[in-house]
């Protein structure tokens, strides 16, 4: 029996790291940072609708690709509201309403502490020493999407995709700080924006340059701004085309950033569509050249299918008809932007709050060759005509973040901010310091905002 050598993991380990070590010294990176600051934070334990307070806590050391931002303002995502407020008034939405990144940690059962919050706008205060993107001292959008650039789906352009975003559940998240008790803290979606400082890692950031006031760049680098943006006007999945018919189906902040969008890549009817009559108002105010209520207007497909109609109905003339599979009748472009409730409403209710027939509308009303982006998160199945999907001509388009690439995108995002191009303020209607977190997401949670920012 012939002798091997046998190689331990940890010489393996200690190679790899000495030649890590050498590309650092190699890119000429400084040293690891040691910081421990104190901070206050929303951090989020246990079960039960007071799981969330706020605490003073004592941030660890950042290292390697991670750093830390000092934060200006952060939305409060829909998303996020059964993992911050926990149990309100729930319409049987299942525990499992999917909170972004890490967050069923922090739920029943969920054990550990977690600063939520996917996302925000600060001044990168440290950085780990394999840090490359920004420096201390930069203003940056922490992008709820992160873009590696490397891995497969950023490779093909879909950086919306990146499989970074899966590498934040529970396993994979790192304590960040510690409170007074000693009790390790972590950051969801590898972000914790719901806290005066972010510790992130480099994936995530996107440097920005732009002196645009922290609550109105807050909301425009949310994650909702980004992706109604982003279905309106990126190339990677449908951009609306000047002079087309779009439709917008939900107007929660992120249907209004996709009006919004569609106003800005010239579309020349934009129909939005929500129950919420403030909701609607601002979508006037924003760019919408009609809205509809779908409770009021029981056959919002039809009315959709009257309002795109043309002047031109001559099929030898480019025109369109109205009729069946094959004509032309529809929206050139629908953005759903729904999603199911994940707690009642205190204004007008959803016509269903699993979004699931705002899906099934917003297909319908597409008009044959034309494009429907999904965005939002419903729960259940969806059942539509399968000859129209089959060969009914439209073409479905289901991305993250609106399939913006966050370093091609979120740059041009602010650049529409600054030039005044996209309204923050409509959609940011309440704005609060970072001690009136809680009754800003109870606002988000009932619907009695449009969306909140909290600064911090
Ligand atoms: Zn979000
Ligand atoms: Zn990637």
């Amino acid at each position: 029996m012939s002798k091997q050598r046998t190689v331990s993991r940890r010489e393996i380990l200690k190679s790899t790291a000495m030649a890590a070590a050498g590309s650092a010294a190699l890119f000429g990176q400084a040293p690891a940072v040691v910081t421990t600051r104190r901070f206050r934070a929303w951090v989020t334990r246990g079960g039960g609708t007071s799981r969330t307070t706020l605490q003073e806590l004592t941030l660890r050391p950042v290292t390697g690709r991670q750093l830390v931002v000092r934060t200006e303002a952060t939305n409060l995502c829909y998303s996020n509201v059964g993992a911050v407020l926990g149990p309100l008034n729930n319409p049987g939405a299942a525990p499992g309403t999917a909170p972004r990144g890490g967050g069923p940690a922090a739920g029943p059962g969920g054990g550990r502490a977690i600063v939520q919050g996917h996302g925000g706008v600060g001044i990168v205060e440290a950085v780990g020493p394999e840090v490359r993107r920004v420096k201390a001292g930069d203003r940056v959008c922490v992008s709820g999407t992160p873009q590696c650039g490397s891995c497969y789906q950023c490779l093909r352009g879909r950086a919306d995709m990146c499989q970074f975003l899966a590498r934040q559940g529970p396993n994979d998240l790192f304590p960040i700080a510690d409170m007074s008790d000693g009790t390790a803290v972590y950051a969801n979606s590898l972000i914790g924006g719901l806290a005066e400082l972010m510790v992130t890692n480099e994936e995530w950031v996107v440097p920005i340059f732009t002196k645009a006031a922290p609550a109105d760049l807050g909301m425009v680098c949310s994650c909702v701004s980004v992706a109604g943006l982003g279905a309106t006007t990126c190339p990677t999945l449908a951009p609306v085309q000047p002079a087309s018919i779009v439709d917008v189906v939900g107007c929660g902040p992120l249907g209004l950033s996709a009006v919004q969008g569609a106003r800005i890549a010239g579309a020349s009817t934009i129909i939005a569509i929500d129950s919420v009559k403030a909701r609607r108002d601002v979508a006037l105010q924003v760019g919408a050249t009609h809205v509809l209520d779908p409770l009021a207007d029981r056959n919002v497909v039809q009315r959709v299918r009257e309002l795109s109609s043309t002047p031109n109905n001559r099929l030898w003339s480019g025109g369109r008809d109205s009729g069946g599979l094959l004509g032309g009748a529809g929206a050139d472009y629908v953005i759903e932007a729904a999603g199911a409730d994940a707690v009642a409403p205190k204004v007008e209710a959803s016509p269903d709050p699993t979004g699931i027939l705002a899906l099934q509308q917003a297909y319908d009303m597409c008009a044959p060759g034309g494009h429907v982006v999904t965005t939002s998160l419903p729960r259940g199945k969806v059942t539509i005509s399968a000859v129209t999907f089959a060969i009914g001509g439209k073409t479905h388009h289901a991305g993250q973040a609106g399939g913006a690439n966050p370093m091609r995108d979120i740059p041009r995002f602010v650049e529409l901010l600054d030039k005044k191009q996209y309204n923050a303020k409509a959609l940011a209607t309440t704005v609060v310091p970072i001690q009136g977190m809680l009754d800003a997401y109870e606002q988000v949670a009932y619907r009695t905002t449009i969306t909140a920012i909290m600064t911090a």
